[in-house]
């Protein structure tokens, strides 16, 4: 490998990077090879105490600067991002096994994006006059001090930024642990943050699995908690952070339904179902893995959709000819495996795809199984990887019902040329996420996140502002006080 790809040292706290090799060595590992790339240590609780003691001093003065002046830092963080996509992406790449294709536009250009954003409403932050006859009240939007990200493997560069953008921008500090399995990009990003002038202390990065990440929602010093992972991880979270009445943000996983009508526009539907499970080798929480379509056009899509499928370019992640890559790692690998081995056990066509690539590291085919029923396993857990399971449909409402029939509630699509319709299906679907006509797209104007097991708040938009400030109300009397006694 030619690019150094092993960090100057493990954590990145108060404004510089930081060592303990007392902690369980954590190995980096190249998905397209199987090779080590780097190795880093798991956050000691040393190390945990002196990121929240940075956060918490960084905060304070950080909250007393100016909106606009906060909002200036990561509007410059973004700019440094900006300049340097392509060092980020190729990070971006050795960490995930993502392709360079995809990197290139999609992960620290999102977390520009996001920085770019809400550095831009950081000065207009503010709450607002009440008048009540001669009386009148006003609100304060306030941050709520040290705030915890903790992130998935799937966009380690994106998940840092649309948590840490939001929370900086409000005044918060932030701790932010990558996912044992991706740790390299959310340091980059702390360097570029101090680059940009952000205090020491503000953005601090520390590594680790779980128990890193159980060891700082517990701590007294943290107001809020926002997670990027799956639902049973988001279950002991919530449940950590409830104890003291922290604030959270859950960003979780999904089961999501697509739904294509026969009037759909077939090559449209057929490129937003791809975009929909293969994108990222089919590790997106948003993925529409359940493609409901309408009995009479099935087989015309199966037969488009084998045939796009032909223009995959399965190889190294760096090329940029490259456009799918390996799962994140092979334990990954191997539950998507399972999960094959499921549908063909009961009793899904597999259309296409279902092996393991004839190639290094942990590469699996994209994998079409229709005639898929409700009930099949892989109709109803997530598999985050690149297996689409096809079920068919008579008419609207069936589709519907079937599409809501799940504890989860992440994203929906719909494809259908019928505007009446795509606004009503959308409207019936259990989602907080939808598309009509497209699918994942995830500009950071929209809102972002889900409903049921799927999560609780958003990220990006306004909306991602509530999740990281609360007000303070203050009535003012401007007569005298009239008591009783
Ligand atoms: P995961 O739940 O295994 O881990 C997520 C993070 O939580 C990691 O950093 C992990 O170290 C940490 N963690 C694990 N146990 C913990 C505990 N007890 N306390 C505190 N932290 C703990 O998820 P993953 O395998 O890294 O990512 C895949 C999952 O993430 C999928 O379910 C996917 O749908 C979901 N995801 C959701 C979104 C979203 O925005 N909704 C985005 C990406 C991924």
């Amino acid at each position: 490998m030619i690019y150094e790809t092993q960090p100057t040292a493990s954590h990145y706290v108060d404004g510089a990077y930081l060592e303990d090799t007392d902690g369980t060595p954590i190995p980096v590992i190249y998905a397209a090879t199987g090779a080590r790339i780097a190795t880093v240590h798991a956050a000691t609780p040393a190390v945990i105490d002196r990121a929240l003691t940075a956060a918490a001093r960084a905060q304070t003065d950080w909250a007393r600067l100016s909106g606009r002046e906060r909002g200036r830092v990561l509007i410059r963080a973004a700019q440094i991002l900006r300049e340097r996509n392509r060092e980020m992406s190729v990070l971006e790449t050795c960490d995930t096994g993502k392709p360079l294709q995809e990197t290139l536009i999609a992960d620290a250009a999102s977390a520009a994006d996001a920085l770019e954003y809400f550095g831009g409403l950081a000065g207009s932050l503010t709450g607002e006059h009440i008048p009540l006859g001669g009386d009148w009240a006003y609100t304060m939007r306030e941050p709520l001090g040290v705030c915890v990200g903790i992130g998935a493997w799937n966009y380690p560069t994106q998940i840092a930024a649309w948590k840490a953008a939001p929370a900086l921008a409000c005044g918060n500090a932030m701790v932010f642990k990558p996912s044992e399995v991706t740790p390299l990009c959310a340091l980059k990003l702390a360097e570029i943050l101090t680059e940009a002038g952000a205090p020491a202390g503000l953005f601090n990065v520390v590594q680790g699995a779980g128990e890193a990440g159980q060891a700082l929602i517990s701590d007294p010093r943290v107001a809020k908690v926002s997670l990027t992972g799956s639902v049973p991880t988001g279950r002991k979270v919530y449940a950590a952070a409830a104890a003291d009445m922290k604030h959270v943000t859950m960003e979780l996983g999904g089961k999501s339904p697509l739904l294509i009508f026969e009037d759909a526009d077939l090559e449209n539907a057929v490129g937003g179902a791809i975009l929909a499970n293969f994108y990222s080798s089919g590790q997106i929480c948003s993925n529409g893995t359940r493609v409901f379509v309408q009995k009479s056009v099935k087989e015309a899509f199966l037969a488009r959709l084998t045939e796009r499928l032909k223009g995959v370019v399965m190889g190294d992640p760096l090329d940029e000819a490259t456009n799918f890559g390996p799962m994140v790692s092979e334990a990954q690998m191997r539950i998507v495996e399972g999960y094959i081995a499921k549908g063909v056990e009961e009793g899904a066509r597999l259309v296409t795809g279902g092996k393991r690539a004839a190639r290094d590291g942990f590469f699996l085919e994209p994998t079409v199984f229709a005639d898929v029923t409700d009930g099949m396993t892989i109709a109803r857990e997530e598999i985050f990887g690149p297996v689409m399971a096809v079920l068919d449909f008579e008419d609207e409402d069936e589709a519907v019902a079937r599409a809501n029939a799940t504890e989860f509630g992440l994203a929906a699509g719909v494809f259908t040329r019928d505007i009446s319709r795509a606004h009503r299906v959308i409207g019936a679907l259990k989602a907080g996420t939808c598309f009509i006509n497209s699918y994942n797209d995830a500009p950071v104007e929209m809102p972002f996140g889900g409903v049921g097991m799927s999560g609780v708040g958003r990220e990006n938009a306004k909306a991602a502002i509530e999740h990281y400030s609360q007000l303070k109300s203050v009535y003012v009397r401007m007569g005298d006080v009239e008591a009783p006694y």
